[in-house]
């Protein structure tokens, strides 16, 4: 499987440069390690994982949510089955999300169950952008958590700013 560590550093326990420039500069963090090492043991029972790439956890409240790569078809039956195993394993929720290249389907994927109504991307006077995703005003205490913590794994998983909109 593709990690954000590599394999020398995670089974020796020392980071090597590279990897301790991504841990200084946030773009690794300590919970990123910890799945790296169990999705390297799971690699043995779930073969199909080696072609899959594991980019980045988060913490959204009690539940840890894992941004992979398929790289071949996974069912998601055997997703599931991999999210209860690494929930076995550090007593938390874990939700596994698909790497899309939308913005629409990877905030469908976690602002599940509630609907995206729309996608919009802002220009700020700045020059930089922003992009909105619109949610219905009734759908909002349907949220998993909360939307200051949706918003800042979006962010961080697509790596532009995200707004969540009530309307
Ligand atoms: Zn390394």
């Amino acid at each position: 499987m593709n990690l954000p560590i590599c394999i020398i550093c995670l089974k020796s326990g020392i980071l090597c440069k590279s990897c301790q420039s991504k841990l200084d500069s946030g773009e690794i963090e300590d919970i990123d390690i910890q799945i790296s090492r169990l999705f390297l043991e799971l690699e043995y029972k779930f073969p199909e994982l080696r072609n899959s790439t594991f980019y980045k956890a988060m913490h959204a409240d009690d539940t840890i949510i894992l941004l992979v790569r398929s790289g071949s078809k996974i069912p998601k039956a055997t997703w599931n089955k991999i999210a209860s195993t690494i929930k076995n394993k550090l007593g938390k929720n874990v939700k596994i999300v698909e790497k899309t290249m939308s913005i629409r389907q990877l905030a469908e994927q976690i602002l599940f169950p509630v609907k995206v109504k729309s996608v919009n991307t802002i220009w700020l006077p700045d020059g930089s952008c922003e992009n909105h995703i619109k949610i219905s005003k009734a759908d909002i205490s349907r949220l998993k958590f909360s939307k200051d913590v949706a918003e800042k794994i979006l962010s961080r998983f697509i790596k532009e700013n995200i707004r969540i909109i009530e309307e």
